[in-house]
């Protein structure tokens, strides 16, 4: 196989050399792909603009040695235009992008589900119909479940009791009274709800709740976020250490970091 298409989503580039640079795009059929576009930078350059983080793109590669080439790229949807003129649904985005990257380890590996999600969240935060903050954290949760890491939130993730009292990250989701941890959140019944709603897609429930609850459930979801990026995916850790140098630092921390040290294990 020396020439591929497929469609995806670019996730994030780098500077290679004087000119080129490294696309990461997550594709519909491939998975998570790696593919130099040269000559990129100069100005005279054909498809510039259409290998920028957002985009969802249509492109062409050419297998080679170590990364593979990319030879052609058309624009299906630029998601950045709707989102650069609007700082919260911006930084949304960016946590979106740089989450499906953490959530797909492996190079060449399909993760159509994850695809979607990506491409579907994209749309509705660009769309507005939404609170950004909500739609960025029912992408978090359902990719986090499709990962392998859905937050119990129906019956205590211990002991399956459904009379439950807290929110404890390190045991999967909401706890009872018997089986919660010291120091384990206790959210509002509504943030937990809202949580539920979120992940099954129920976005009139969402858009109904109150800014407080939105609030904690930002909170709490950001947190479970965190710790399953640092503890359930241990082999990024030595991808990043691979990663060429020249790479902008990403900007993840302070869109997903939201405060959670306010909710301990
Ligand atoms: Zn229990």
């Amino acid at each position: 196989m020396s020439l591929y298409r497929d469609e995806g989503v670019v996730l994030r580039t780098h500077k290679l050399g004087e000119a080129d640079r490294i696309i990461t795009i997550l594709t519909k059929r491939m998975g998570k792909v790696r593919g130099v576009a040269k000559g990129v930078r100069r100005t005279t350059s054909k498809f510039g603009a259409r290998l920028e983080p957002f985009t969802h793109v249509d492109v062409q590669f050419h297998t080679g040695r170590s990364l593979d080439v990319i030879t052609q790229a058309e624009t299906i949807r630029p998601y950045g235009e709707a989102l650069v003129t609007d700082y919260p649904r911006y930084t949304a985005g960016i946590a979106m992008l740089e989450t499906a990257d953490r959530l797909t380890v492996a190079e060449k590996e399909p993760a159509l589900r994850q695809f979607l999600l990506l491409v579907g969240g994209l749309r509705t935060l660009a769309e507005r119909a939404h609170e950004a903050r909500l739609v960025l954290d029912a992408y978090f949760l359902r990719s986090l479940a499709v990962a392998g890491y859905a937050p119990a939130l129906e019956a205590c993730a211990k002991c399956r009791t459904p009379a439950v009292r807290a929110f404890a990250i390190v045991e999967g989701g909401v706890v009872c009274g018997g089986c919660r941890p010291p120091g384990a959140a206790v959210p509002a019944g509504e943030t937990i709800a809202l949580m539920a709603a979120l992940m099954r897609g129920d976005w009139a429930g969402a858009d109904a709740s109150q800014s407080r609850h939105r609030s904690e459930c930002s909170g709490l979801v950001a947190a479970y976020l965190q710790w399953h990026l640092e503890h359930g995916i241990r082999s990024l850790k030595h991808v990043e250490r691979e990663q060429i140098q020249g790479e902008s630092p990403s900007p993840v921390t302070t869109s997903v970091g939201r405060d959670p040290a306010s909710y301990p294990a």
